[in-house]
């Protein structure tokens, strides 16, 4: 199949007349359109007046918290946990409800709407089993995202029951989960000791050795508000990330979340190690968490990738949102218009996203899989056309969101979505919250 439109996003570039050749859900060929006509028996698809745009990649994520958007909001950090997260877990797995399914389509039929091809999810209501995780995978295979189950490893005993394991039953149940879906193309399993506080040092090296024994991506929340430093202190004498290299697990093959609080030297040793960072700059600011110093760690060359966080420690969804927050953030932070691009911001949600996750997604080229955004230019808020890079990240509407494609497989068509009735999303949504009120 081959799809063209009027304008496209490639390489960062504004492109007239773009084409795309997709096999077998991966990019083929990216040419001009009138340098890639169509082969005997190819389908050719015109899409006019869009652009063309690489999906966006959602790095960090809880997708059961969208039930909870508005319940927690204008708290302390320590309060919307207890009178969001930990009040209503119990409510979500509770047995017949289906609630982490309901969450998880509920959150990923929203960001489909917004332009997310693919999603990691962080995900520790495990119930001390899978079958929560591999509901909220039915949920991305249902609406059609790419999807990556970050299972988390979590014993903190002052969490709820629901959240906690022991290291033996989390690397288990992780090793169960990843054979498990290890034929579906559009799932990757991957481990997350949940931080240093929710996880004991003997839960993060099992998380750790499970990743290291499959060859793949953790994920681990650091420093993300300002306690957690003293915290980390208290406990282990030292910092965060510092932390992290005492334990011996620093190494390329961690995802870092947040980083709010990463000092100078965290920083160093963050680009020295090869890890990725997993920032989330709408979510640090409605928490009041802090302002991660992005300028600093992508001088020194650290991967830095986009994401949402829960629904209720957002309210969005949308990675094109983050990226406009990332360049603001930045931007006041340091008193200074020209912090960080437009440019910079998509290439964090893109590219960066695919190079954290370890996944051949992100940008436009061949051999990489064929996710794919088509925006449309009549949208008022991509006016002038002139700058479209600029506009993207700063002035677009979801409203302009047209299509989305997930490896190759249309998943929002002309703005509605393709696999699942948003009306049948809301009436599961209302179903589930209608007893539950804000305190
Ligand atoms: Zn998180």
């Amino acid at each position: 199949m081959i799809l063209t439109c009027d304008a496209g996003l490639i390489d960062g570039l504004c492109v007239d007349r773009p084409a795309v050749r997709i096999i077998d859900g991966a990019i083929a060929a990216v040419a001009p359109s009138d340098q890639l006509p169509a082969t005997a028996g190819e389908e050719r698809l015109d899409l006019g007046r869009r652009a063309l745009l690489p999906g966006t990649v959602n790095t960090h994520n809880h997708s059961f918290q969208s039930l909870l958007r508005g319940f927690g909001d204008d708290l302390p950090f320590l309060e919307w946990r207890d009178r969001a997260l930990y009040r209503y877990s119990p409510e979500i797995t509770r047995p017949g409800v289906d609630g982490v399914y309901t969450g998880a389509l509920f959150a990923f039929a929203e960001m489909a709407l917004h332009g997310v091809t693919t999603v990691c999810d962080f995900f520790y209501l495990n119930n001390g089993a899978n079958e929560n995780a591999s509901r909220v995978i039915q949920a991305a295979r249902d609406v059609g995202l790419r999807v990556v189950l970050a299972r988390c490893f979590y014993d903190w005993e002052g969490a709820p029951a629901s959240y906690r394991e022991s290291p033996i039953d989390a690397a288990r149940r992780f090793h169960e989960l990843r054979c498990a879906h290890a034929a579906d193309p559009l799932v990757t399993v991957q481990p997350a000791p949940h931080s240093l506080h929710g996880a004991s040092p003997a839960m993060i090296h099992a998380g750790v050795e499970c990743a290291r024994e499959v060859g793949t991506r953790w994920h681990i929340h650091l420093a993300e508000e300002k306690y957690q430093v003293e915290e980390a202190r208290r406990n282990f004498g030292t910092t965060p990330l510092r932390a992290v290299q005492q334990l011996g697990l620093l190494g390329p093959d961690m995802v870092a979340v947040h980083g709010c609080w990463f000092d100078e030297g965290e920083r160093v040793l963050l680009a020295q190690s090869g890890a990725a960072l997993a920032y989330n700059p709408g979510s640090n600011m409605f928490l009041g968490d802090g302002v991660t110093d992005i300028v600093d760690l992508d001088r020194r060359g650290v991967r830095i990738a986009l994401g949402t966080d829960g629904g209720c420690s957002n309210s969005r969804v949308s990675v094109l949102d983050e990226m406009r927050s990332c360049a603001l953030l930045q931007k006041v932070a340091r008193l200074d218009g020209q912090a960080l691009t437009a440019e910079r911001a998509f290439h964090f949600g893109t590219v960066g996203g695919g190079d954290a996750l370890g996944l051949p997604i992100g940008s436009l080229s061949v051999g990489q899989r064929a996710d794919l955004l088509f925006v449309d230019l009549d949208d008022p808020s991509l006016w002038p056309e002139q700058s479209l890079p600029k506009n993207v990240v700063y002035s677009l509407s979801a409203r302009a969101i047209k299509e989305v494609f997930v490896d190759g497989k249309p998943v929002v068509r002309d703005g509605r979505l393709v696999n699942v009735e948003l009306a049948a999303v809301k009436a599961r949504v209302c179903e589930l919250t209608q007893s539950w009120r804000r305190e």
